[in-house]
């Protein structure tokens, strides 16, 4: 089944699957005030994630390093844009190994901005964060979750030289759309990154659905990611997470990832988590 926008109006309600009830019970309470004490950025926050509320009352939580402005303005994310920003701050990755700690977590996933700006785009901070989290936990399971660094492979080799659990780069849509969706990004160029590191590292990816994009669209975006190597997929329904970012032009029922995750199988995918709220970080 599937449900048509109608995007003259302003206020779409969401379809029955997509409503939650908001649940902040003492736990998500407790995470959030750890957070907020320790200073740091999660994308959890700053992308206004619709799974938060279970993700912190999980204990569970996205880490954004390399600040919370970004270099790129893709029509999806709600992360404010900016040309001049300051340098990396280590002070920031010592602050997320404290709260790691704090929270007592066994597994991390860490994401950042794009910083353009950067002749390495970061990615010295990303291998950094993750030699500082595992000499506080040798055991502490890391994905990491990347910009394209430009496409730039001493950059890619930086990251995976830390040895992250998990290489992780969004696609986020298929090819047909990235002009109006990531106008700064290359599908090829992502495709690329996904297949060098997939010689090396265990590579994950994702898309989101609900931009316009066909069936057949998404199908031949997953079988380009197989090729390519990746072994884990992500597809979760697209939601505006701000009036100023891209108008949702449909909503997927439920049975429609059901198709997709019949699809991760036969092409192989080790793991894979298709549902409307799935999210590269929640799966
Ligand atoms: S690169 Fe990432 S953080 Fe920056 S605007 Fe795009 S999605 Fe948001």
């Amino acid at each position: 089944m599937m449900l048509k926008i109608d995007s003259s109006r302003h206020l779409k309600r969401f379809p029955y699957w997509l409503r939650q009830s908001v649940r902040i019970d003492k736990n998500t309470a407790e995470f959030r005030e750890l957070l907020r004490d320790s200073n740091i950025n999660t994308v959890c926050q700053s992308a206004q994630c619709p799974n938060i509320y279970d993700c912190f009352s999980r204990r569970k939580c996205t880490f954004l390093i390399l600040g919370n402005r970004c270099t790129r303005s893709c029509r999806f994310c709600a992360i404010e844009t900016a040309q001049k920003l300051s340098l990396p701050d280590k002070k920031e990755l010592f602050d997320i190994r404290d709260a790691v700690k704090r929270l007592g977590l066994l597994s991390v996933i860490v994401t950042s901005v794009t910083r353009d700006d950067l002749g390495d785009g970061g990615a010295s901070h990303f291998a950094d964060c993750i030699k500082i989290l595992r000499e506080s936990n040798s055991d502490l399971r890391i994905e990491v979750l990347v910009p394209d660094f430009l496409g730039k492979r001493y950059a890619i080799d930086k990251v995976i030289l830390a040895k992250p659990d998990i290489f992780s780069h969004n696609i986020e849509t298929v090819p047909r759309l990235y002009n109006r969706v990531r106008p700064q990004a290359d599908y090829k160029r992502s495709l690329d990154l996904i297949r060098y590191a997939s010689n090396q590292v265990t590579t994950k990816s994702g898309l989101m659905v609900g931009l316009g994009e066909t069936r057949d669209e998404v199908r031949v975006s997953m079988e380009d990611l197989r090729k390519a190597g990746c072994e884990i997929i992500t597809i979760g329904q697209y939601l505006r997470p701000d009036p100023s970012c891209l108008e949702v032009e449909e909503f997927l029922a439920p049975e429609e990832f059901t198709k997709f995750s019949r699809w991760a199988e036969e092409l192989g995918f080790k793991k894979h988590s298709c549902s409307p709220f799935t999210r590269s970080s929640y799966m």
